[in-house]
């Protein structure tokens, strides 16, 4: 699952929609897509993305018109972002359609899809780079980060839409088209324009300090955590109310640099260890978003760049691996079904 700092570096590269109009939506039949519907979704017709927010693991767009949505990615969730000046024309303004992305029938779904936009090119990019599409792409979890502007291993964008049985959104806008693809629908895109909505968005609002935040708020931070004296510390860390942004791979390195056993409970943490590892939670942050964020497993790519973050692990993934500070044997224990990866020596 993407953590801050991932989803820090998808947010930076949908900045390149900013600005421009929306002129046809598609969105999936899935009933956490569909719910909403056609009255919200082309809202969003016509509008422009003014700004979109991070707040922890959420993005929060806003369009020019004022309205709002939220985006979690979820597991797994990824945004593909095609040019299209050349490629895909657009047939129809202003569409916003219900689409069935899991149909099998390809060539049915092909003629539903091409009545709204006509693909030009199949062109791919190789090395030499007769065509660039911009491609931001997070793959399954536990696969490497990516980022690249000349991806030789990707598919065009008419073999993703057609073949792609995981979209759940596509955006189209006049230089862009944004792909929103959520495997396992633990993700979301919701426009805020109901109660329910309103509250979720009120609520991840008043939420924080995020693990980025400048400064990062350590006094908040202490005050969140003095709030649920009996939990243990590891558990802590990934709740929302607590700190945000922090997952799996990023409490372990913290706890770990900060000296502070995973299975101990809030009230039984000094005041100044607790500043200590909240120093430590938004260093390792900056850290993972400085090179990149964090790619778990081996993806061959020439020419994109990867996440480097990985490679600057000091515990997580290291299991019975020496410790860099005292060389004992890295622990891996659970705690709330979560792993957590750790130096019972260093860690006290
Ligand atoms: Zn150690």
């Amino acid at each position: 699952m993407p953590e801050g700092p991932e989803v820090e570096i998808v947010r930076r590269g949908l900045k390149n929609l900013y600005r421009q109009k929306i002129i046809g939506i598609f969105f999936s039949s899935h009933k956490k897509y569909s719910s909403q519907g056609l009255k919200s979704f082309s809202k969003l017709l016509g509008t422009q993305i003014k700004e979109i927010k991070r707040k922890g693991k959420w993005l929060i767009f806003v369009f020019d018109n004022e309205i709002k949505a939220i985006n979690h990615l979820g597991m797994s969730g990824k945004w593909l972002l095609f040019e299209h000046e050349k490629n895909i024309s657009i047939k129809k303004q202003y569409f916003c359609e219900e689409l069935d992305f899991k149909e099998q029938d390809i060539e049915k779904k092909h003629k539903e899809i091409s009545s709204y936009i006509r693909v030009t090119s199949l062109e791919t990019t190789n090395k030499e780079g007769s065509k660039i599409n911009s491609y931001y792409l997070i793959p399954k979890e536990g696969q490497k980060f990516i980022e690249t502007k000349n991806n030789p291993l990707k598919k065009s964008f008419e073999e993703e839409i057609l073949y792609d049985k995981h979209i759940k959104l596509i955006i189209f806008l006049e230089k862009y088209v944004a792909i929103f693809s959520d495997p396992r629908i633990f993700g979301q895109f919701r426009i805020i324009d109901d109660e329910e909505t309103k509250k979720q968005l009120k609520r991840i609002e008043h939420l924080g300090p995020d693990i980025l935040e400048k400064p990062f708020d350590i006094e908040r931070f202490i005050g969140n955590l003095k709030r649920h004296p009996k939990i243990t510390i590891a558990s802590a860390l990934l709740r929302t109310d607590i700190v945000l942004g922090v997952g799996n791979i990023y409490r372990s390195e913290a706890l770990f640099r900060a000296k502070i056993s995973p299975f101990r409970r809030i009230n039984q943490i000094k005041k100044e260890e607790l500043r200590v590892l909240g120093k430590k939670i938004h260093e390792v942050g900056m850290e993972a978003l400085r090179y990149g964020g964090s790619s778990i497993q081996s993806y061959v790519n020439t020419d994109g760049r990867s996440g480097g973050m990985q490679e600057r692990f000091l515990v997580y993934g290291k299991n019975k691996q020496p410790c860099v500070v005292c060389g004992n044997e890295i622990k891996k224990d659970k705690i709330d079904g979560r792993s957590i990866y750790w130096c019972e020596y260093c860690q006290k």
